[in-house]
Order: C-alpha cells, then sequence, then structure tokens
C-alpha cells in the first residue's frame, strides 16, 4: 500500500518534458531567437501578467465542505482584454493554465484577433459530481474570479468539460452579482442568452478547414482519405462531422473510457446521433470493434487528430504514427520528443494554436455581437470563421517557406511577430529588440 502510493506520487510529478509550461517557454525561446530578436523579448512573453488561485467552496450532497482548488492566468492584454476557457478536470495544475493562457495570446494573434491569452481551470474530476454540486461549483468558481473578469478585461469560454449549459450558470451567477445583464462577459453561451450561433461547431469546424488547406499542401485528395479521432467531446465529434461531410472516411475514434473501429468508415451520423442522444461516450457505440490508443495512433491512415488532453504524441507513441498529417484539435498534444520524430518522419503538423484557433474565433464574433447587440447569420460566421483561419494558415506557411522551419515553429513566429508589433507600438520595446 505504501509503496502504491509512493508510485503514484512521483508519476504525478511532470517532468520537464511533459510540463506545458516548461515547454510553451522553451519554445518561445527558440522562437525568438529564431527571429532573430534580443532575448528580452523573450523575458516579456515569458510570464503572464497575472495568475489568480482561488479556493471554492462546495456543499456536497452528502453535507460534507469540499473545497476545490481553481486558477485564472492572464498572460498578455496589449492586443486587448484576454480570453480563454475554462476547464474541469482532475489534471488541471498551476503550471498548465499558465501554458494555455500562452497559447491562447499566440491563438489570437496568428489570427488577428483583437484579445490576449487568458485560461482558467479547476481541480476536480466532473464525472464525480452531482448535476447540484456541478452548479454549484460553476457559479462559486466564477464568483471568486469575479474581481478581475469582465467584457473589457477578461473573457472566460468553454474548455474541457464545460459547455453552454456551464457557461449559463456562470453568467447568470455574474449578472445577479453586477445587478444587470452583461453577455459580452463570457463566450460559448447559449444561444437564448446571447451565445453565436456556430459557436459550439467553430472548433471542429476551423480544424476541418486546417486539414482541408494542409491536404492541398500535400497533395491528398479529400474524398480518398482516412483520418482517426482521439477524443470525442466538442472539439473531436464536430471534426468527425465536418470531415465525414467532405468526404473523409473515419475508420477511429476513441475517448477517455475505450475506442471504437471500422475498417470500412464509421457510420458519422449514426455515430453522432447516438451521442447526442444522452451517451457520454462513443466507445459504447456497438456497431464498431474495440481499439485502445495505442493502436489507433498506429493505423495506416491520412490524418490522425489529437482531440483529447495534453502530451499524446510521446518518444512512445510517435514512432508508430503513419499518418502524414497530425493536426493538432487538442491543446498541447505533442511533447517535444515526439515533434522530433514527427519531423524526422516527414509528418505534417497543423501545430494547435493554428488548428484549434476557430473556437476562439467565433467566441470573438459572439463578444462583437455582443457589444453590440445585433446578432449575425450563421452563414456570416461561418464564412468570416473560414476568411480568418485561410489568413492565419497562409501566414504560418509564408513563415514556414521563409524559415525553412517546421509549422509549429512557424506558428509561433507569426504570433510572436504580431505580439512585438504590439509590444513596439506601445513604447515598450528599444531598438535593440526590434525586427
Ligand atoms: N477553450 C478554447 C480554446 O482553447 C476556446 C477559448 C475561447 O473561446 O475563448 O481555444
Amino acid at each position: 500500500m505504501e509503496k502504491k502510493k509512493k508510485d503514484k506520487v512521483e508519476s504525478d510529478i511532470m517532468t520537464h518534458d511533459q510540463n506545458p509550461y516548461e515547454i510553451v517557454k522553451d519554445l518561445l525561446k527558440e522562437s525568438v531567437s529564431r527571429l532573430g530578436l534580443h532575448e528580452n523579448i523573450y523575458h516579456l512573453l515569458k510570464k503572464p501578467t497575472r495568475v489568480f488561485e482561488v479556493s471554492i467552496p462546495v456543499r456536497m450532497d452528502d453535507g460534507r465542505i469540499e473545497n476545490f482548488t481553481g486558477y485564472r492566468s492572464q498572460h498578455l492584454d496589449i492586443l486587448g482584454p484576454t480570453k480563454g476557457g475554462i476547464r474541469f478536470h482532475p489534471a488541471v495544475n498551476l503550471d498548465e493554465v499558465k501554458a494555455l493562457s500562452v497559447w491562447m495570446s499566440l491563438k489570437s494573434a496568428i489570427i488577428d484577433l483583437p484579445l490576449g491569452g487568458g485560461k482558467g481551470g479547476v481541480i476536480v474530476d466532473p464525472e464525480k459530481l452531482s448535476e447540484r454540486e456541478l452548479e454549484v461549483l460553476s457559479r462559486n468558481y466564477i464568483k471568486s474570479i469575479t474581481p478581475i473578469i469582465g467584457p473589457q478585461k477578461d473573457i472566460p469560454a468553454p474548455d474541457v468539460n464545460t459547455n453552454p449549459k456551464v457557461m449559463g450558470w456562470m453568467i447568470d451567477e455574474f449578472d445577479q452579482l453586477r445587478g444587470y445583464n452583461i453577455p459580452g462577459m463570457l463566450t460559448g453561451k447559449p444561444v437564448v442568452l446571447g451565445g453565436s450561433l456556430g459557436r459550439l461547431e467553430a472548433t471542429g469546424r476551423g480544424v476541418v478547414f486546417t486539414i482541408r488547406e494542409a491536404c492541398k499542401v500535400l497533395g491528398i485528395d479529400l474524398g480518398e482519405a482516412t483520418a482517426a479521432i482521439q477524443g470525442f467531446g466538442n472539439v473531436g465529434s464536430m471534426t468527425a462531422k465536418f470531415l465525414h461531410e467532405l468526404g473523409v472516411k473515419i475508420v477511429a475514434v476513441t475517448d477517455a473510457k475505450g475506442g471504437i473501429y471500422k475498417e470500412d468508415g464509421l457510420d458519422i451520423p449514426d455515430l453522432l446521433a447516438f451521442t447526442n442522444k444522452g451517451e457520454n461516450y462513443a466507445s459504447n457505440y456497438e456497431k464498431a470493434e474495440p481499439i485502445n490508443n495505442e493502436e489507433m495512433f498506429a493505423l495506416p491512415v491520412d490524418i490522425l487528430i489529437p482531440a483529447a488532453v495534453e502530451n499524446q504524441i510521446t518518444k512512445e507513441t510517435a514512432p508508430n504514427i503513419k499518418a502524414k498529417i497530425l493536426a493538432e484539435a487538442a491543446n498541447g498534444p505533442t511533447t517535444p520528443d515526439g515533434d522530433e520524430i514527427l519531423e524526422e518522419k516527414g509528418i505534417f503538423v497543423i501545430p494547435d494554436i493554428l488548428c484549434n484557433a476557430g473556437g476562439v474565433t467565433v467566441s470573438y464574433f459572439e463578444w462583437v455581437q455582443n457589444n453590440m447587440n445585433y446578432y449575425w447569420k450563421v452563414d456570416e460566421i461561418n464564412q468570416q470563421l473560414e476568411e480568418k483561419m485561410l489568413a492565419g494558415f497562409e501566414k504560418v506557411i509564408k513563415m514556414r517557406e521563409e524559415k525553412d522551419c517546421r509549422m509549429r515553429d512557424a506558428a509561433y513566429m507569426v504570433g510572436i511577430s504580431h505580439l512585438v508589433k504590439a509590444m513596439d507600438a506601445r513604447g515598450w520595446i528599444g531598438e535593440q529588440e526590434k525586427l
């Protein structure tokens, strides 16, 4: 028993290679140097401006008070208010939230949104909470970060294990505290409360735009292509839906409980109907064979899509990958070791900070609609999303050609160059730091 406990503690300590904040700092440093910028730029970028830790007491159904820990990190607000989701997950930790907030700054910079990077999280396994406990936790978390958020300060949104329902509870709590209705204080809301049409589908739709562009670069015919997806939450399921609509054969899908495989391609509309009926896990779908993550990563598909959490493509899993394109729908799915292997194998990576930026893009549209109190049609939103994603993709491809580097480095460099322009315009930097 003692031994088991000790092993558990050791395995919880992240190595440098798994700690997303260390990973993002290394990547920032490398990209700053590759751009020929002064190291001072790295020092300006490496730390979030503000991090907030909160305790969130919740009276559980059995009368106990459980005190959860939550965070909010605001990386940089030089382009606009900070913006980013809130995740509920047992593996949330401060360094993860900090890294996720840096990635949000880079995403907004690549897509040219007038927003900075923020992120929040609560250490909790929402599966273990009743509906009432989840609601109290959601309300109490937003209450506890109220002093630092607001439509011109920092604008939360959904992330892993949070959804429009949770956003509805949060905005209700915030409105009650402030005493009036403030729809632009968070995005990803239910449409009836000022949510944007197309927001629920936006991240998956954006992922698929970038896959479509990558296929053009590589000369892959989408109608002949195959794909496998890790994760069937909002992003994974929407990605499956839109890829299927383009004729891509999705042969495997995995989730936290298992996975399903069908050589001829899964019937995606039927699978979506199955999960939409209240079934949480795609892996419970019976019209396919079981498969695990390791097997799924090793499938001979054209497109592999991690759409779950960090650190999935590692030195253990990367050697088996046979895909031509790795589309990072999740944030931080690839470790540096994994990345090296992908590069050796010549796999085309669509990096997370580009690939999944569709979510924050439509969140931005939601915030704009809230601010003007006038709402667009879904076609207009989808068309503007496509324009923004394509412009981001082109900038990254151009930088990759110019600097002869990996897609990930190119994406970092596009994001950093944009942030440096804003720093310069604000008078933050001197001659020596300039491009
Ligand atoms: N959580 C999403 C992300 O990681 C969306 C953030 C937002 O909409 O603000 O990009």
